[in-house]
């Protein structure tokens, strides 16, 4: 039988309340989600025939605030795994000090072998079937995995005609045009290129001149919406980008890719086929087509898995050789890989801060689309900043002062301000049975 993804996301926080002081109540209260709604969505196929597909959204927690959490359209996409990607939402809110609880939704099915119709009809359907369950005072949608502004912004007018007004609050990431916020579809790269480099320069701090080589070579899985703006301002930082891959596979060169002209080849073309090279890009650099194994086992000095949860598990741990990884996928290491890469000296940078980047910008949409007054590139983005390099900051000396790994301090600190929030909230079962004075 596999392993629940949520059993093994908990596992993490396990291991971080030893460190923290929050009651019995509250740790018990953040191991199950609040609540999980499965729905069928018929959608009218351009054929005639009807098709009907499985969908999800699950409310982790909402002691912090309304919740918030992506959609994800993927064939894999099961219950388990949205309630894993709700949890890691709440840890990740609460460690960026945003005021919002964790959810997340999906549907099961390959967006790929839809038209565009299709598409849009079975975004509406998602909405219509849900609709008694988000609102932009108690759970915000938001894009994932293959969703993007044009499904948010079909998603967004959906919950508008139900509910007779317009709504721009109830969903973040849509088109620029429909209320959407300057930098959104960049933010979880651009977050992420923060972290890492405040990161580096702790490390750098920690390191004192013992150890003179900084941080060059880099490794990317997945050159998506959140892989290739990473790679892209790792690029214009200096870095050498040495691999890159889709989920067909990815391509290698020890002396750097040219990211920029990877990312045109891919807009112009549309395709996921841009990183094969099998167009111009293939002539600017000498490559070796590589799969994404090889890719993840690749010598570099920083890895970065930006696809998909479980891509580094117990059974591929013991060959990666990178010094650092920074998850910019949601959960790539499973816990147990987490203990091999731990025992191999290298450092892990985790999800719930690393890609906090998108949670981060929708928050500054859903307070643009709420007061009415928008801002700009410039405004988003050194908010952003602020407020990402602050989180790893903190996460950082936490992990300094208890000596844990960096996760475990995210989780530390998230744990933190929940419990926090819980215990200020008090419970209904305390008042009945007078616990309080
Ligand atoms: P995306 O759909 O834009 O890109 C995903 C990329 O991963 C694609 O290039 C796809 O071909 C590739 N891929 C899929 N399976 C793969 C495999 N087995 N091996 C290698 N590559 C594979 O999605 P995205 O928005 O960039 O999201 C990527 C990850 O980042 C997900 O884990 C998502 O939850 C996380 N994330 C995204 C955001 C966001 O704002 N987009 C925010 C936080 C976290």
């Amino acid at each position: 039988m596999t392993k629940s993804l949520l059993t093994d996301a908990s596992r993490r926080l396990d291991r971080a309340l030893k460190y923290v002081t929050i009651s019995e109540d509250a740790a018990e209260r953040l191991k199950a989600p609040k609540a999980s709604l499965k729905v069928s969505i018929p959608v009218r196929m351009d054929d005639g025939s009807l098709k009907v597909f499985e969908g999800y959204r699950v409310h982790f927690d909402d002691t912090r605030g309304p919740t918030k959490g992506g959609i994800r359209f993927h064939p894999q996409v099961t219950l388990d795994e949205v309630q894993s990607l709700a949890f890691w939402m709440t840890f990740k809110c609460a460690a960026l000090n945003i005021p919002f609880g964790g959810a997340k939704g999906g549907v099961t099915l390959n967006p790929k072998e839809l038209s565009k119709a299709e598409l849009e009809r079975l975004s509406r359907g998602y909405i219509d079937a849900i609709a008694n369950f988000i609102g932009p005072d108690t759970d915000i949608p938001a894009p994932d995995v293959y969703t993007n502004p044009m499904i948010m912004g079909w998603m967004m007018d959906q919950y508008s005609i139900i509910r007779q007004q317009r709504s721009p609050a109830v969903i973040t990431g849509k088109p620029v045009a429909l209320g959407g916020s300057l930098g959104r579809s960049t933010a979880t790269g651009t977050g992420a290129f923060y972290v890492l480099e405040a990161m580096m320069e702790h490390l750098s701090n920690k390191r004192s001149g013992k150890q003179p080589s900084s941080p060059k070579t880099v490794a990317v899985q997945g050159f998506g919406n959140a892989g290739a703006v990473v790679a892209r301002h790792l690029f214009d930082a200096g870095y050498t980008i040495v691999a890159v891959s889709d989920s067909r596979g990815g391509i290698y060169t020890p002396n750097g890719l040219d990211i920029p002209s990877i990312q045109k080849f891919k807009a112009d073309t549309r395709s996921v086929k841009a990183v094969y090279c099998d167009g111009s890009v293939c002539n600017l650099v000498e490559h070796e087509v590589i799969t994404n194994d090889t890719l993840l086992s690749l010598d570099v000095d920083i890895l970065i898995p930006a696809a998909l949860e479980n891509q580094i598990t117990a059974a591929n741990a013991d060959a990666i050789q990178a010094r650092y990884i920074f998850e910019v996928a949601n959960g790539p290491i499973s816990t147990d890989a987490d203990d091999i890469l731990e025992a191999k000296g290298i450092t892990v940078f985790p999800d719930i801060l690393v890609n906090a980047g998108g949670v981060t910008v929708s928050y500054f949409e859903w307070v643009q689309n709420r007061s009415g007054l928008y801002w700009t590139l410039d405004e988003v983005n050194q908010r952003l900043k602020k407020q990402i390099v602050a989180a790893a900051d903190t996460i950082w000396h936490i992990a300094q002062t208890h000596k844990t790994s960096v996760r475990t301090a995210a989780y530390i600190h998230a744990l933190n301000s929940l419990g926090a929030a819980m215990d200020a909230r008090g419970t209904r079962a305390d008042y009945v049975s007078g616990n309080r004075e």
